[in-house]
């Protein structure tokens, strides 16, 4: 889960790390108060959850308090994107005179947290590697023994910072991967790290994505992922408990299993066909889940079909068949629905299935179910 820019900057507030002086509005109605608490001149700032505003428009530099609140009011509500603007952070614009990219994030490959400075900031990390690796050094760090100041220096010494601004951009640095520990974060970035004319720094950007698996822990963020996302079919399936990703076909598709999911797309496709969606259930399946599975897909105004491919191995058959039947005379659906379901207790949950009238493929082979999927939507 990524946050904001504005939130980002209140954890990196709170830590120390020296932020420009903002105010963040919501509404047309708070822009004037929020230009004479924050004083020109300023930068307005799109709040949407992506990189690249700046290049796409939605970072604004404003000298007068009627271009301060033109700018505002016209981000706010626009699209930027993909996402709409529905916050805009009001800052007190910087002199800049050098940008620098300071990022904590996960080094997969080690399995480590890896702590990465560079004096060319403003592009992103990966332009930067290509453009000026030389600017770019990296440091892995021991989770058990943590980041310290002296780690920070020497990596500011080998890009010949020195004095005044070697500390407090290795003071930032040290802190900004403090802040990556305590909110569970896999990204942690500031690019650029504004270095100011007279030689002060500033975060000028903040990015925080969370670990979405640590956010039940991150109580302190107050942050309730379904409320963030703009497509109301993706909303639903993080309340109800599954994965969901949406795609642009218009079969839907229900597995047990990621690995199961993944294959029966590739295998709706090799017969012609498109997935609307990827829904994976995990191995937590109940009756209800299924229900509320099977109802989140029957939404979607796309779907000419509904396919569900379910293996039993932890997940009660009987419990899923419940579900499916239960969904199926409830929501009164009208589309053509398939079930393959193998695995414990299949005979019990087959009848169950069939008793609901829904067609069951009975073979271990989604192969089998997806040329029987197909013939039954030519013949709808
Ligand atoms: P991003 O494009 O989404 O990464 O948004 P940023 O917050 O990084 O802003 C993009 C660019 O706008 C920065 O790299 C800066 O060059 C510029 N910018 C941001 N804030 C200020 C400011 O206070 N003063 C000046 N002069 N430029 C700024
Ligand atoms: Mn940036």
């Amino acid at each position: 889960m990524r946050l904001l820019e504005y939130e980002a900057k209140e954890l990196f507030r709170n830590f120390g790390i020296p932020v420009p002086n903002g105010a963040v509005v919501k509404s047309p109605a708070e822009i004037a108060l929020a230009i004479e608490r924050v004083g020109l001149p300023l930068v307005v700032k799109a709040q949407v959850p992506v990189g690249g505003r700046g290049k796409a428009g939605g970072i604004k530099l404003a000298y007068s308090f009627e271009e301060a609140v033109r700018e505002a009011e016209n981000l706010l509500y626009s699209s930027l994107k993909g996402h709409t603007v529905r916050y805009v952070l009001l800052e007190k614009q910087l002199k800049i005179a050098k940008e620098y990219y300071l990022g904590v994030t996960i080094d997969q490959s080690a399995g480590k947290p890896v702590v990465m400075l560079s004096t060319e900031g403003g592009m992103d990390v990966e332009e930067i590697a290509k453009k000026k690796p030389e600017s770019l050094i990296s440091k892995r760090v021991e989770m058990s023994r943590g980041f310290y100041e002296f780690e920070a220096r020497g990596m500011c010494k080998q890009l010949g910072l020195e004095g005044s601004l070697l500390v407090k951009v290795s003071e930032t640095l040290r802190k900004l991967y403090e802040v990556f520990i305590k909110y569970d974060a896999i990204i942690a970035e500031i690019n650029p790290l504004a270095i100011t004319e007279n030689g002060e720094v500033f975060a000028a950007d903040a990015k925080i994505e969370i670990d979405d698996d640590a956010l039940f822990r991150q109580t302190s963020l107050n942050i309730k992922p379904e409320e963030r996302v703009e497509d109301p079919l993706k909303a639903e399936a993080i309340k109800i408990g599954v994965t969901y990703v949406r795609l642009d076909g218009d079969i839907g598709v229900i597995g047990s299993g990621a690995g199961l999911t993944m294959a029966t797309i590739d295998i709706i496709n090799d017969f012609g066909g498109k997935a609307s969606n990827f829904l994976e259930t995990g191995g937590g399946i109940t009756e209800q889940l299924m229900y509320n599975a099977v109802k989140l897909l029957v939404k979607d105004e796309r779907l000419k079909a509904l396919f569900i491919n379910l293996y039993g191995g932890i997940n009660p058959m009987v419990q899923a068949a419940n579900g499916i039947a239960k969904a199926y005379r409830e929501l009164k659906v009208t589309i053509p629905i398939l079930v393959k379901l193998v695995g414990n207790e299949q005979e019990k949950a087959w009848e169950i299935l069939e008793n609901a009238g829904i067609p069951v493929i009975k073979s271990i082979r989604t192969e089998d179910a997806v040329e029987r999927l197909m013939k039954i939507i030519e013949g709808f």
